[in-house]
């Protein structure tokens, strides 16, 4: 059964449920006071008779008491014994068939019974008979108007109740629809997520303030954070594959390097062998960061006291090897900076990897103080970039040429990578570029004392 049915149905059972107990607590309170009233009506025409009888003795009492029996009641006079000494009827003669008490106490009393089906009024009041005796005068009335009116009271209140109950089931049934709405749009929305994959939110009331609204900005919050996630991974995984590209290079270029020159040239084999294992120890940590955050682990970059410069010309003498192109540094011999030694080295491949990728002549690297950061730009005599593109080239997957840096192997985010390194190291990038001429990339980072202290 549906959710709705369900609601509809409680509401409407329990309403069912209390009407039925407050109608037959109406209905027995009422027909207790209408049967009252009918006897204590009954009562007082037996002492009206009584008091008649009593006051006003004559030859023949039947004729007398004749005129105060009503349509089809009946009045009769019992002795101590419970003996009928005198029965007067009009109508309904069969009323004389009516049980005598056993002993009719000179008390007044009254009661009810049925009698042929149909409800009766008795009252036995004490009377003075004949010679001063004290008897019983029983006065016996049939109570039509009282069963006709407890007969509209049934009619009346089973319509009240369902006037009561058709529109409080309209009313529940709508309620349910009302509530259950959002939740259908929830399940609606689910499915659909699950059908095609996509990240979808539903529509709810934002200015609402209930349980429902609260419901819709959560899921809506919930499936935000879902996207983040997922979106992180992907970006991630494409940084990630992007990264590896370069040391694959680095370590296929040192292969080849050591095949055609490694056995003569012992200094080659040195250093071939120092970059493939430095390459190799690189690839290797960042299969550990792809594996963190695949197993849902958080990634913890730590940082440590690191001269740039060794590292900037380390990175140039591999790219060089790599590329076969020539690579300076110049300037300071020492910049100390807070950081991460892997992720300066791959800034410094990005970088360098670029101005090689998009020039042809000798790329120099510049490392220069300027109190309290540290210059280290990256100077091409290539191609250049438009200003236009200057705006963008950070950006992900923005490559200026497509179909040259298709060529070239690039996927446009490498810059992005690189910026977002810089922003992590409390840095920034700056470019100058004329196309034609060249471009030059200047990341500026904070410089720390070579103890550690910043300055
Ligand atoms: P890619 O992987 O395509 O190199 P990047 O994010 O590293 O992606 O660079 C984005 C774009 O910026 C490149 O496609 C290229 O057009 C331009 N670019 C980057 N560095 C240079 C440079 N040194 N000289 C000229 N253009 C560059």
């Amino acid at each position: 059964m549906k959710l709705s049915q369900r609601i509809t149905l409680v509401s409407t059972g329990m309403l069912f449920i209390i009407l039925v107990m407050v109608n037959i607590g109406i209905y027995f309170v009422f027909q207790y006071n209408l049967l009252q009233g009918e006897m204590d009506r009954t009562l007082d025409q037996a002492r009206a008779v009584a008091a008649a009888v009593s006051t006003q003795p004559e030859e023949n009492p039947a004729s007398f008491i004749e005129s105060y029996v009503s349509g089809d009641g009946m009045v009769r006079v019992l002795s101590p014994e419970g003996e009928s000494l005198l029965t007067v009827t009009t109508q309904n003669t069969q009323l004389a068939s009516i049980p005598t008490p056993e002993a009719a106490e000179a008390q007044e009393r009254t009661e009810s019974f049925l009698f042929e089906g149909l409800p009766h009024a008795s009252a036995q009041v004490p009377v003075l008979w004949e010679a001063g005796e004290v008897m019983s005068l029983q006065v016996v009335d049939p109570l039509p108007t009282y069963q006709e009116t407890l007969q509209t009271l049934q009619v009346v209140l089973i319509f009240a109740s369902l006037i009561i109950l058709l529109p409080s089931f309209l009313a529940a049934r709508s309620l349910a629809r009302f509530v259950l709405r959002p939740i259908q749009a929830l399940v609606a929305t689910m499915k659909q997520i699950q059908a095609d994959g996509t990240f979808q939110k539903i529509d709810y009331d934002s200015k609402g303030k209930d349980e429902l609204a609260d419901m819709g900005r959560t899921f809506n919050h919930m499936i935000e954070l879902l996207k983040q996630n997922y979106e992180k991974q992907q970006q991630f995984v494409s940084d990630a594959s992007h990264e590896l590209k370069t040391p694959l290079t680095v370590i296929d270029s040192y292969a080849q390097l050591l095949r055609r020159r490694g056995r003569e040239k012992p200094e080659v084999f040195e250093e071939a062998v120092e970059a493939i294992s430095s390459e190799a120890a690189r690839m290797k940590e960042m299969t550990n960061q792809m594996l963190a955050l695949a197993t849902g682990e958080s990634i913890t970059v730590e940082k440590e006291v690191i001269n740039t410069v060794p590292v900037f010309q380390g990175v140039a003498q591999q790219l060089a090897t790599a590329y076969e192109r020539k690579i300076s540094v110049k300037g300071e011999s020492t910049a100390y900076i807070s950081g991460n030694e892997l992720q300066l080295k791959q800034l410094a491949y990005l970088l360098i990897e670029n101005a090689i990728k998009y020039s042809e002549q000798e790329v120099l690297i510049q490392i220069q103080k300027e109190e309290p950061q540290v210059n280290i730009s990256i100077i091409d005599k290539g191609i250049g970039i438009s200003s236009e593109d200057k705006a963008q080239i950070f950006d992900r997957f923005y490559r200026v040429d497509k179909a040259r840096t298709r060529e070239s192997g690039g996927t446009g985010l490498g810059l992005a990578i690189a910026e977002n390194i810089t922003a992590f190291h409390q840095g920034e990038i700056v470019v100058e570029s004329e196309p034609g001429k060249g471009s030059i990339f200047t990341v500026k980072l904070p410089l720390v004392k070579e103890g550690g202290t910043e300055g």
